[in-house]
């Protein structure tokens, strides 16, 4: 495959945008090469700048649920723009899919809708200090929850040591409010709980984790979050931005049986446009500025054309009763298929999956937390990658991200994926 326009529209990025391109994912840093300049999409596939065909497996890393181009979203965000793009006045819109995500999601009673996960995460942070009157907050390495500055800490030693910023120009001062602790390890949790005691406000954790692969919780383990912060009036926040309206229509909380006090979403709720939400019961929501002390804003928050392609979307997932069950038939079906290509040729391996999520790990150990993630042979990954990418299959530049299966995709496109697998594994 060439990609000969994409490299000239790379230089040019690159004169007038740091690193050519608006987001650090997108840059093809971990793996080499010039990064493809989509031009269009439409249901499983996107289509670059050169003229090729990718079938997609980041779908914008998550919001094409139901694949490009969805004609239910395109159609109601044209017929929404007509009528005028943002008024920084209520609209019954924003009314009308708070309605429908409060009645797909468990333990909710109102949600704020923001531009971003992001923001979303960086909100209900605040929500719940406001709420406990407490400042820490333990996360998980490995865990993403946006860029906000509490949340870029990396793993320090010792379970008991303070984060330290990995981002210049997050203050030590902000590091110091945020514990961390090992994904999947309750023991880990108690010990830094125990270590804090009084001073924890939340603990915010991606119930299944997607940005190190894709690591499903272990046993027990929201379940002992959960009784954790019942027990230490610790608020605990689902950052269900990946999962929700994925991995069921209630999120997590659903699959699983656990509530949350505070979820986060993004990605699937915007149905391609910006849009962050989060929510919770009453007692909690009701903190939030204008009702209650905890400020939070946005000009263009609750956007009309924003909410026009979350409804379309949520009430399309809402209605199609086997959705979830066909997108985890789709991704056991491809789970299978590219263990049988590597297993026959004898290349190392793992595969996660749960739902319409799945990732495959170049190593022999079981994936549970960032360190077995990272433990990864990043060499072989390249090669796997760029051989899918000349093949037209478009995975994420990373060995860390997760696939995001769509309905779009045919089992004619899972198939022609598996044999990319199988021609590359030979020399892998
Ligand atoms: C993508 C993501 C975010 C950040 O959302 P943005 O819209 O990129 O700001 C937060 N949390 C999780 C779990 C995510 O996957």
């Amino acid at each position: 495959m060439l990609y000969q326009r994409s490299s000239v529209l790379f230089k040019a990025a690159q004169e007038v945008i740091p690193g050519g391109v608006n987001s650090p994912v997108r840059a093809f840093s971990a793996v080499g090469g010039t990064p493809i300049f989509a031009k269009s999409a439409k249901g499983a596939y996107v289509y670059d700048e050169d003229g090729n065909r990718f079938i997609d497996y980041i779908n914008s890393w998550g919001p094409m649920l139901l694949g490009h181009a969805f004609p239910p979203v395109v159609d109601a965000v044209i017929e929404k723009t007509k009528q005028g793009t943002s008024f920084g006045m209520p609209t019954a819109i924003e009314t009308e899919i708070a309605e429908l995500a409060v009645s797909m999601v468990p333990n909710i009673d109102k949600i704020r809708f923001v531009n971003s996960g992001t923001e979303a995460c960086m909100s209900a942070i605040r929500l719940a200090r406001g709420f406990t009157k407490k400042d820490k907050i333990i996360k998980f390495s490995g865990c993403y929850h946006g860029h906000s500055d509490s949340f870029l800490i990396a793993a320090g030693s010792g379970a008991v040591t303070f984060g330290t910023p990995n981002s210049p120009g997050v203050t030590e001062g902000t590091a110091k409010d945020t514990l961390l602790a090992n994904y999947n390890d309750i023991e880990n949790v108690k010990s830094l709980v125990e270590a804090n005691k009084g001073e924890i406000a939340s603990i915010i954790v991606e119930p299944v984790a997607g940005n190190m692969g894709c690591i499903p919780p272990v046993d027990g383990f929201l379940e002992g979050l959960r009784a954790i912060c019942d027990a230490h009036n610790i608020l605990l926040i689902f950052d269900e931005v990946m999962t929700g309206f994925r991995l069921a229509k209630g999120g997590v909380q659903e699959l699983k049986n656990v509530n949350a006090d505070i979820v986060c979403f993004g990605k699937v709720v915007g149905g391609g446009l910006p849009v962050g939400a989060f929510a919770a019961r009453n007692e909690i929501m009701n903190h939030l500025a204008p009702l209650g002390p905890v400020y939070q804003a946005g000009t263009l928050s609750g956007n009309p054309l924003a909410m026009a392609a979350g409804l379309a979307m949520l009430k399309a997932i809402n209605a199609d009763v086997d959705l979830m069950t066909r997108l985890e038939e789709k991704t056991k079906y491809l789970h299978e298929g590219i263990a049988d290509a590597l297993n026959k040729n004898n290349v190392i391996h793992t595969i996660n999956r749960i739902g319409s999520m799945i990732s495959v790990h170049f190593s022999q150990d079981t994936v549970i937390d960032f360190d077995t993630a990272a433990k990864g042979n990043n060499e072989t990954f390249k090669k796997f990658f760029h051989g899918m990418l000349n093949r037209g299959i478009y995975i994420a530049p990373s060995a860390f991200e997760t696939w995001f299966i769509t309905d779009a995709l045919s089992y004619k496109d899972l198939n022609e994926t598996i044999a990319a697998v199988e021609e590359i594994a030979k020399d892998l």
